[in-house]
């Protein structure tokens, strides 16, 4: 998972790039960087961080120029290190070239190898760089003809927003996992993974780039292409509803927000139980939360209190205190919850190790009296190819064990997860619309990464069904 920007035509378009990427944090906080073109030449920055410790009024000075490009990086492909942080920039004989990239591909590792075998030199160990040597290598005049050709041999996940001196190009594969919107202020256009960066910089929303199209855009305006074949099914991620956008993004063609709280009464429709409160885990629960409480008209309380300012790099105290982590963020109101039966509602169980521990910490210090764990979504038993970092099968706590023993595992009181079908309620509200759902499902409908690692796992997937 992570965030792009594109900004053309706007004196601040530095500022304005860096306001999108600070709207944007949710969806990577590890890396973030900057490429401007002033018309003649691409200037870079890019940094380890969040954006707000990275860019300074004096980076964005230096980041001249009209047209700018951004990234906030999750590490899904690639290691965590400077030299992949993105936009990722290229001097070619085309000139100069920047892209930041949001999905994985997954037929990278097997293209690397070809064009090495070709004499190539990577500068980085992300799948992004693969992109761009196929672009260097297209034989095509036009720069955006180079970037059709290179995005029809790569397959998987890539929402892209390239930077030349002056043209912005937007591409989002044909199936269309990763939101990408496009805005307009004033004269200027703003790209964006998600409609609440436009909303920061008061642009008005114009279109979401459909699965399969390339938009162009320079001093001639904007122009839409469709240059590859129609994929047979499409597959916007379900998780970005679920949990990774922001909730007051608009995305897909609907809200999150109002989809969370849907996840949440369907929750509530599907595993009713009688207690005194409806608490959410903050903040991904909340949405589901409100819809599960709307639903069943039990009261909506803020059980437990999160502290937003806990960063990554928060040093814990060595081996005195135990599961310190879940307690840094999190800490339950006792004079709500004491003696009561509480419904708790977070939007996903991963490992299960932060839901056990929640579960516990309602019980010991919050002093409830029964903790009944309710989840927005299905169990999540497949590991996600497509940019999100979901972890090796054998992590997820749904790949190996029952909906009851996972409910004995976090020692919760019941465990209620959002059915399939329920998960799907909008489908028979919004006909003919497809999702991809393959961490619940395990139907990946891309073909699987190369690498060694994912091969033994696609095999696991195939001996297990
Ligand atoms: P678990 O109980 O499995 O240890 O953790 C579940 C929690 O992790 C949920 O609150 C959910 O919001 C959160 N979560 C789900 N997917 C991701 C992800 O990709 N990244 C992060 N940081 N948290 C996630
Ligand atoms: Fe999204 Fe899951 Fe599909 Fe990955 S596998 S793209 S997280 S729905
Ligand atoms: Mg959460």
């Amino acid at each position: 998972m992570c965030g792009i920007v594109g900004i053309f035509n706007h004196t601040e378009a530095s500022k304005l790039a860096y306001l999108c990427l600070y709207a944007l944090q949710h969806r990577g906080q590890e890396s973030t960087g900057m490429v401007t073109s002033d018309g003649q030449k691409l200037h870079t920055f890019t940094s380890m961080g969040l954006v707000n410790d990275c860019f300074h009024e004096e980076e964005l000075k230096k980041l001249k120029g009209d047209h700018a490009i951004g990234h906030v990086r999750y590490s899904t492909s690639g290691t965590s290190e400077l030299k992949n942080c993105q936009p990722f920039v290229v001097n070619f004989a085309g000139g100069s070239l920047a892209v930041a990239h949001n999905g994985n591909l997954t037929n990278a590792c097997q293209l690397r190898k070809k064009l090495e075998s070709e004499g190539a030199i990577f500068q980085s160990t992300m799948d992004t760089e693969v992109i761009m040597h196929l672009i260097a290598k297209s034989n095509k005049k036009e720069l955006v003809d180079k970037i059709i050709d290179a995005c029809s041999q790569v397959l998987g996940a890539y929402s892209l927003v390239f930077l030349a001196k002056d043209q912005l190009i937007v591409v989002r594969d044909s199936k269309g996992f990763r939101p990408l919107v496009i805005g307009k202020l004033g004269g200027s256009y703003i790209v964006a993974s998600e409609t609440c960066a436009l909303d920061l910089v008061d642009a008005t929303f114009r279109c979401e780039v459909e699965p399969g199209e390339v938009m162009v855009i320079d001093s001639h305006g904007m122009r839409s292409l469709k240059p590859f074949q129609q994929a047979a099914k499409k597959a916007p991620c379900i998780f970005e509803y679920i949990y990774f956008a922001r909730p007051d993004s608009h995305i897909f063609g609907r809200d999150v927000y109002e989809m969370r709280k849907g996840f949440g009464r369907q929750l509530a429709r599907e595993h009713p139980v009688g207690a005194d409160l409806v608490i959410p885990v903050p903040d991904s629960g909340v949405p589901a939360a409100i819809g599960y409480a709307e639903q069943t008209g039990i009261s909506f309380q803020m059980g437990l209190i999160r502290n937003h300012y806990v960063g990554r790099t928060f040093i814990e105290p060595e081996q005195s205190i135990r599961h310190f982590g879940v307690k840094i963020k999190l800490n339950p109101v006792r004079e709500l919850l004491q003696g009561k039966k509480v419904i708790v509602v977070d939007d996903s169980i991963v490992r299960g190790t932060t839901c056990m521990k929640i579960v516990k910490m309602l019980r010991e210090k919050g002093g409830a009296k029964e903790v009944h764990m309710r989840i927005s979504s299905p169990p999540i038993a497949w590991p996600c190819f497509y940019g999100i970092d979901t972890p090796r099968r054998e992590e997820l706590i749904a790949a190996h064990k029952s909906v009851e023993e996972i409910r004995k595992f976090i020692t919760a009181d019941s465990l209620g997860y959002l059915s399939f079908e329920g998960l799907r309620w909008f489908k028979t509200l919004y006909s003919g619309e497809e999702f991809c759902d393959a961490c619940f499902t395990g139907n990946y409908t891309v073909d699987l990464p190369d690498t060694p690692e994912i091969a033994a796992m696609a095999k696991r997937h195939c001996t297990s069904g």
